[in-house]
């Protein structure tokens, strides 16, 4: 199974393509957080991200299309995946595309997770990432069990550089411009599904599950 999630920063993509991954038994491939790996590591291409990345701004498309292929030609990806953030333009969609047709092959599902921009500034703002693992959380709706401190792995949660409010508009105002276009491609592929990102994160995923089947 190939699963895109489409929706605005903010809109709970990873959070639902986390519990996705887990429940279909295929990876989580989120190329936001392939790039802040390639910046802790250090890596050439993170040091070329890094810039657009704080920017609000989208990494060009040959860099981000190479990343995402070397990630999914791994093993573990061979049954499927779910991408998360990837693609963000019709230049990336369309490779995609082109990709899995040479090998007969072709995405399932594009699920639009639709969040007014109203709510994204305010969630954006009390997202807490971890650095070490990339955990996210929100000081509200999803707190760590200790102020500040990742559940999973014990590192310090941070607020994002590019979850600043002025960098979150730049953000959206990017995604209205490159990546929403990608709602009417896959609408025409007839593979897009809309759910509302405005509930409760488990009643997003239960209509998630209710579309990919139990
Ligand atoms: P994206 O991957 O689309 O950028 P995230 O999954 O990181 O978005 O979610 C953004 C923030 O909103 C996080 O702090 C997350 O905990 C929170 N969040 C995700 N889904 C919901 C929801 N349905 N209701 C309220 N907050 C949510
Ligand atoms: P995310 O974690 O998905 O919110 O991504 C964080 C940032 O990484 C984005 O604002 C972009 O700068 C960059 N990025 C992630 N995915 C892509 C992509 N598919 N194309 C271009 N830039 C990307």
């Amino acid at each position: 199974m190939k699963i895109i999630m489409l929706g605005a920063p903010g809109a709970g993509k990873g959070t639902q393509a986390i519990q996705i991954a887990e429940k279909y038994r295929i990876p989580h491939v989120s190329t936001g957080d392939l790039f802040r790996s390639n910046i802790s590591n250090n890596t050439e291409l993170g040091k070329e991200a890094k810039g657009y990345m704080d920017a609000g701004k989208l990494v060009p498309d040959e860099l981000t299309v190479r990343m995402l292929f070397d990630r999914v030609s791994k093993d573990d990806c061979a049954n499927g995946y779910v991408l998360d953030g990837f693609p963000r333009t019709i230049a990336q969609a369309e490779v995609l595309e082109a990709e899995l047709a040479k090998r007969n092959d072709k995405i399932d599902y594009a699920i639009d997770v639709e969040v007014p921009d109203e709510n994204i500034v305010k969630r954006m703002g009390g997202r807490r990432a971890c650095v070490k693992c990339g955990a996210t959380y929100h000081i509200e709706h999803v707190p760590p069990k200790q102020e500040g401190i990742c559940d999973h792995c014990g590192s310090e949660l941070v607020l994002r550089a590019d979850d600043a409010p002025e960098t979150v508009l730049k953000r959206l105002q990017v995604y209205h411009e490159q990546t929403q276009p990608l709602i009417d491609f896959y609408g025409s592929r007839n593979i897009l599904h809309e759910i509302d990102g405005t509930q409760d994160m488990n009643q997003v995923f239960a209509d998630i599950v209710k579309l990919l089947g139990e």
